[in-house]
């Protein structure tokens, strides 16, 4: 089939080549110049293991190109994904749909012949209604949803390996059609599952939602574990092998973020108010989740007592999570600015590369060489649990005594860190050194 994705960011660009590479004919639109210049020579603008090798293969056997030219992509392809940003509006728990509506209107102006138009970006209850508003005047148009369930990180793998393929439409034709598109991955056991476009419109909002409570509701659960002398981690285990629960995102840390979480919970809730429908849960997830961003900040502060001016804190990575280089609401984002406000000197060591979300704060300084980083620090953060982090010998890495190591994802061990003799601080678990 002939595939057209508009938006070749994670979403966009990942699916867009995974497609190619199960022998679809892909063109990626993005209006982004500079993203498809980087394509075009070969680049990925985004860090996702196996990407690049993904993109090359599949640009070789002239399966994905990419352009900037919406309406020559759209007019030679059969099936239009929509995969643009879908952002909060600004102070507001409402979710901004400009891109989304932007595209429609373009393809409206552009597209000569028949398509199926697919949402993929996360859109509120009705955005599918209306689309198909817009392109009424053009009765060409069949308007399904089929939100995407992709992780950074592990997104390549997700695409290909799915748990479900979750369509949403009105029309039993488009069903067959979809299936047809996705046949290669449904021959290797992923789940289709169809239902009405707002129904699949819903579920991606009601999961994400329900990923946020279970990560919300174990990090309240660590508090209380600190308090009481009892460790996380065992409450996890003991909790999450009863399979009505799971052990999945049941792993305490900082506040969540990330691309997805923050923006989607408050969708649902501005979705929520648009029915006249109080969701409660989350709500309260919202609010716990802001509280909990300043938990590090207090927790930093009880280390220094207070005093933190002058004192060299290292991040050992930045971004929301491993094996992506996605910033996108990252508790480093939050906490950096405001260590930095109180005269502290960070410094971070990121496997990305430097990020340009820092560049304007004077005594941020950013390490491509680990060990340069940590020389002389006061306190390590360790923010983001890349693997290469697993075994570090902090004692050989920082060369004084006295420092502190505040690990936010508990990748290391108490029992270690004691015998080490490193002043150790983790999430709900009980530091007995
Ligand atoms: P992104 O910001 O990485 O990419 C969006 C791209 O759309 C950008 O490159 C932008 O330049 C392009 N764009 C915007 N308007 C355009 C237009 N008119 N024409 C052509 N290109 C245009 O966003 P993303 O992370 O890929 O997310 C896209 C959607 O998918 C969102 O709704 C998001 O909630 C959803 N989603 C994201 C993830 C994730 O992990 N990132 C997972 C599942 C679902």
């Amino acid at each position: 089939m002939k595939l057209c994705m508009i938006g070749t960011g994670y979403v966009g660009l990942v699916s867009g080549a995974c497609f190619a590479d199960i022998g679809h004919t892909v063109y990626c639109v993005d209006k982004d110049r500079n993203k498809i210049e980087k394509l075009n020579s070969g680049v990925s603008p985004i860090y996702e293991p196996g990407l690049d090798e993904l993109i090359k293969e599949n640009f070789r056997a002239k399966r994905l190109s990419f352009t900037t030219n919406i309406s020559e992509a759209l007019n030679k392809s059969d099936i239009v994904f929509i995969c643009v940003g879908t952002p909060n509006k600004k102070n507001s728990l409402s979710v901004d749909l400009r891109y989304v509506l932007k595209v429609a209107k373009e393809i409206l102006k552009f597209s000569k012949n028949k398509k199926i138009i697919v949402t993929k970006s996360t859109v509120p209850v009705g955005t599918g209604d209306l689309i198909e508003k817009k392109l009424k005047k053009n009765k060409k148009f069949t308007v399904l949803s089929n939100p995407e369930f992709l992780r950074e990180g592990d997104a390549i793998r997700d695409f290909r390996y799915p748990d479900r393929i979750v369509i949403g439409s009105n029309s039993q034709s488009a069903f067959k059609i979809m299936k047809n598109l996705y046949l290669p991955l449904i021959n290797k056991g992923a789940k289709f599952f169809t239902t009405n476009r707002r129904g699949a419109e819903l579920i991606k909002y009601a999961s994400n939602a329900f990923l946020a409570t279970k990560i919300t509701f174990i990090n309240e659960i660590a508090n209380l574990c600190e308090k009481t002398g009892i460790n996380v981690e065992d409450i996890s285990l003991g909790m999450g092998s009863d399979i009505r629960i799971g052990s999945r995102f049941l792993r305490a840390g900082p506040a969540y973020g990330g691309s997805c979480f923050p923006k989607d919970t408050k969708g649902l809730v501005s979705i929520g108010n648009k029915a006249k429908v109080n969701l409660s849960i989350v709500k309260s997830v919202i609010k716990s989740n802001e509280n909990r961003k300043l938990l590090p900040l207090k927790k930093i502060d009880s280390i220094f007592g207070k005093n933190i001016k002058n004192k060299k804190i290292v991040f050992l990575g930045v971004t929301f999570k491993p094996n992506t280089d996605d910033m996108r609401d990252a508790a480093s984002l939050f906490m950096i600015p405001r260590l930095i406000k109180r005269k502290a000197i960070v410094n971070y060591y990121e496997p990305t590369g430097e990020k340009n979300n820092f560049n304007k704060l004077k005594n941020c300084f950013f390490y491509s060489d680990i060990d340069k980083a940590c020389k002389n620090a006061d306190l390590i953060i360790l923010h983001t649990e890349w693997d290469e982090f697993k075994s570090l010998n902090f004692n050989r890495l920082v060369q004084k005594k006295n420092f502190a190591l505040y690990d936010l994802r508990n990748l290391y061990s108490l029992e270690e860190m004691r015998k080490k003799k490193i002043k150790y601080i983790s999430i709900g678990r009980t530091n007995f050194s």
